[in-house]
């Protein structure tokens, strides 16, 4: 089988309502996705998203005419390509897509096949008061979920800590709750400096009493030493790494134990293979692997593929946050949107490849 192009196709979708992101200092009025479709001799085409992908076209000619088959090269081409430009992991989804059809398999299968599906946590995006996140917790207990996770604005720590309090205090023991500060990167243009040690450390102590799942990136993961003096010091459990650009920086973290549970997206971080890879030296040190999934529908289905088969945990990322981020919304691309089942759980699609369905061109 040969390469034959590289296509992408730019889809949009307008949000009104608006979604203010909690990371994003601008509210988001429309949702850009792009397609990668990776097109062959023998009629298969494989499908990726994530990433922009902006300025792929320069490189497409570095793997026409190859053999789709050939990962390892990908990878290592892709890597070569991401030192001097972007981050194309999406065109890596798109070949883990293809590899799956070959074979006949899900690529989950390909990637280890540990596990079939995995209960997801509803991963909010905005910031509400306190009264009105209790009040979507208790929706989104009602609908299954049995974990979620809350953003904290870091300028404003406190009122942040009055949430987490207001949902603990609406859910008691019966909801796990996760808390990202969102330290770990920055959006372009947002210069802020680092939070004060002091407001992290009294952060980090109130979360401790509000017994949370984890706090994800409260320091870049470019700090593995103040990572993981917080986390001796705490006694927290920190999570991080959604970002990182290297797995040298992944791997600076687990030589300092300086997080219990990694989370580098496939799609947007270190690709599929390399992220399957580094989860495996992660678990097999006693540490959790459950990446981000903040993309779209392709994005959460690829990194649902790789979590799904290193047995990855304890749940999976579903970005879900009604009625400013909906299934409908995220997924827009897809047929039909992804949703967990009344288990709570995610399911891997069963069909070959990434299992996707796109909806009629938007
Ligand atoms: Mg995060």
């Amino acid at each position: 089988m040969r390469i034959t192009a590289i296509r992408l196709e730019r889809r949009a979708l307008d949000l009104d309502p608006p979604f203010p992101a909690a990371w994003d200092p601008n509210p988001r009025r429309d949702f850009e996705a792009t397609l990668v479709y990776v097109e062959t001799d023998e009629g298969l085409t494989g499908i990726g998203s994530g990433d922009t992908m902006e300025g792929f076209e320069a490189y497409e000619h570095l793997f026409v005419d190859r053999d789709p088959l050939d990962l390892e090269r990908h990878v290592r081409a892709l890597e070569t390509i991401a030192f001097h430009a972007a981050r194309y992991w999406p065109l890596e989804a798109a070949l883990w897509d293809l590899a799956g059809q070959a074979e006949g398999v899900p690529a989950a299968r390909l990637l280890g096949g540990a596990q079939e599906r995995l209960p997801v946590y509803a991963s909010t995006g905005a910031v509400l008061p306190p009264d009105g996140r209790a009040e979507t917790a208790l929706a989104l207990r009602e609908e299954g979920f049995r974990a979620l996770k809350l953003r904290l604005d870091g300028t404003r720590v406190e009122d942040g800590l009055a949430c987490v309090r207001a949902v603990r205090d609406a859910v008691g023991d019966t909801m796990e709750i996760a808390v990202d500060l969102n330290e770990g990167w920055r959006m372009p243009g947002d210069t802020r400096p680092p939070l004060d040690g002091d407001v992290i450390r009294r952060l980090v102590g109130e979360l401790r009493e509000l017994e949370v799942l984890w706090l994800e990136e409260p320091l870049p993961t470019s700090d593995p030493r103040g990572l993981a003096e917080l986390r001796a010091e705490s006694g927290v459990p920190l999570a991080g790494g959604e970002m990182t650009r290297t797995v040298a920086e992944l791997d600076a973290c687990l030589e300092a134990d300086a997080l219990d549970v990694y989370q580098p997206d496939a799609v947007l971080a270190v690709g599929l293979l390399r992220a399957k890879e580094f989860a495996l030296r992660a678990l097999a040190r006693g540490r959790r692997f459950t990446p981000h999934t903040w993309t779209n529908g392709i994005g959460l289905l690829a990194n649902l593929h790789v979590a799904a088969g290193v047995g990855g945990g304890p749940y999976l990322e579903f970005p879900y946050d009604p009625p400013t981020w909906t299934p409908e919304r995220r997924d827009f691309m897809l047929a039909q949107p992804l949703r967990p089942d009344a288990d709570g759980y995610l399911s891997v699609p069963d069909r070959p490849g990434l299992g996707i369905e796109l909806a009629r061109g938007h």
